[in-house]
């Protein structure tokens, strides 16, 4: 039966003619017909996947070169434009809407070869932090199918941890590859600002969004991260030469590692959670790395300031969902202008995405717009300061992903602040631009994974992978023993 390691081994079994891309995509399509429950995928692109990977295997027979992602099975979230396909960001408001282009960085995948298997579920507009805001209903951990898994790229973690494809990518605008890898057990890397084209990727806070990749190890996520930087004339905000880093140079064993005294501290953190975290640090003093706690005074302003400036950008972002130039146009008739716009996105929008939408438009009124938002941009600003002084000392920061492992379904609380509150560790990678990963660590006693969130400095990309690989082997070998 088909197994996939790393796709070095499946390209090597390839060369060998012990494995074909059609088989692997056999396989896969299997997996996510037997897994049907888990609500991972919103549309699964069976026959082309098929014809592509039998073109390709033709094309072995006579020859073809081989592309770095040849027969390379991904999945997409559902905010990802893939021309010709359905997206619809897991909304109503987008229903029967199909993409009339393709995203840049999936363009690069597409040339290398890379087969797309199907886009997946996730929260509305990437708004949420459990899957469970989606118009096709919420995703089932594999881990724990009572549990949620994670958002608001849920479904893209999904597919990776179930085995219904290679990789994924997903999108984090305030930790949503990062937190569902963390409860899904897999690899989630939020790359930095500006490293990865956002052009066709559905905006929700466009100084944020950034898309990452879902993947089982860290050469893996690399390949597709090289190959998705490119520059792209089409995203002006792609300023960011990511530096070669530690990765290219070998991997150092001394490195200088710090953690928020504050987020070790946090009254929000799971005791088990902050436990494992100690007796990591200490391991990783054993093996000659620096592991120091610093303070970080601003930690509670972050998730508040994160919310005002995010919920501002989708306000402006989302305002071109009106149901005349784009979505779900109401079939009540309406006596004014106002009331069929109304319309429209009353019953197009979700509740969470009508509530950030009002929160947006609330902090950018005048009157208001001094007191929240002009603030929270001080704020940035101030954070952004803080962590590069961080990094003139240290090379990374760890931290927990989430402060808690991933809860039950329906039991996400229903009050918005605590959900809020609980991407209180991954929002800051957002604020300041930084590249974060989330790398699968530890077990629950909930008999659930979850795992550690590295960030480096912005531009650092290549060290953090880097630094990742490092920690993952050391981590494996000692658990081995
Ligand atoms: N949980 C965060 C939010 O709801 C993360 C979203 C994201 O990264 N897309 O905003």
């Amino acid at each position: 039966m088909f197994h996939f390691s790393s796709i070095e081994n499946y390209h090597d079994g390839i060369r060998e003619g012990s494995v074909t891309c059609l088989e692997a995509v056999e396989y896969y399509l299997g997996n996510i017909a037997a897994e049907q429950k888990l609500n991972a995928f919103v549309e699964v692109f069976r026959d082309e996947a098929m014809d592509k990977a039998r073109a390709m295997d033709k094309a072995r027979t006579i020859g073809a070169p081989f592309k770095k992602l040849h027969g390379v099975v991904i999945a997409i979230k559902d905010v990802i434009c893939y021309k010709d396909h359905n997206i619809s960001a897991a909304s109503g408001i987008l229903q029967n809407f199909t993409s009339l282009y393709t995203a840049s960085a999936l363009q690069f995948l597409l040339d290398e070869d890379a087969i797309v298997i199907g886009n997946c579920n996730c929260d509305e507009f990437a708004m949420g932090s459990s899957n469970e805001n989606s118009y096709y209903g919420n995703v089932l951990n594999a881990a724990d199918n009572s549990r949620v898994p994670g958002g608001s790229s849920g479904g893209s973690a999904v597919a990776v941890q179930a085995d219904m494809c290679m990789l994924s990518l997903g999108s984090d605008t305030g930790g949503s590859v990062r937190q569902p890898a963390d409860f899904c057990g897999i690899i989630g890397f939020k790359p930095s600002y500006g490293s990865i084209s956002r052009y066709g990727l559905i905006a929700y806070a466009s100084s944020f969004d950034q898309i990452g990749i879902f993947g089982k190890n860290i050469a893996d996520v690399s390949l597709l991260f090289n190959i998705m930087k490119q520059q792209d004339p089409m995203d002006t905000t792609m300023n960011v030469n990511t530096k070669p880093g530690v990765a290219a140079k070998g991997i150092k064993n001394n490195y200088r590692l710090c953690y928020f005294k504050q987020a070790l501290e946090h009254p929000s953190l799971d005791p088990e959670i902050a436990a494992s975290f100690r007796s990591l640090f200490s391991e990783l003093r054993r093996d000659g790395h620096t592991v120091e706690e610093i303070e970080f005074d601003l930690l509670n302003y972050i998730v508040p300031t994160y919310y005002v400036l995010t919920t501002a950008e989708a306000s402006s972002n989302l305002s071109r969902y009106d149901g005349i130039r784009f979505g779900h146009r109401t079939q009540s008739k309406a006596a004014e202008l106002s009331d069929f716009y109304t319309a429209n996105r009353s019953e197009g929008f979700g509740k969470e995405v009508k509530r950030r939408i009002m929160l947006g438009t609330f902090v950018l009124s005048a009157g208001y717009y001094d007191a929240y938002f002009e603030k929270a941009q001080i704020v940035r600003r101030m954070l952004s300061d803080q962590v590069k002084q961080i990094f003139q000392n240290f090379d990374a920061i760890l931290s927990p992903t989430s402060p808690v492992p991933a809860s039950k379904i329906g039991k996400v609380s229903q009050d918005p602040t605590e959900v809020y509150l609980a991407d209180i560790f991954t929002v800051l990678a957002n604020l300041t631009g930084m590249p974060g990963i989330s790398l699968p660590f530890f077990s629950h006693s909930y008999s659930i994974p979850y795992g550690l969130q590295i960030m480096t400095a912005k531009e650092e990309d290549v060290s953090l992978l880097g630094l990742s690989a490092s920690l993952l082997q050391r981590w494996k070998a000692s658990q081995e023993t």
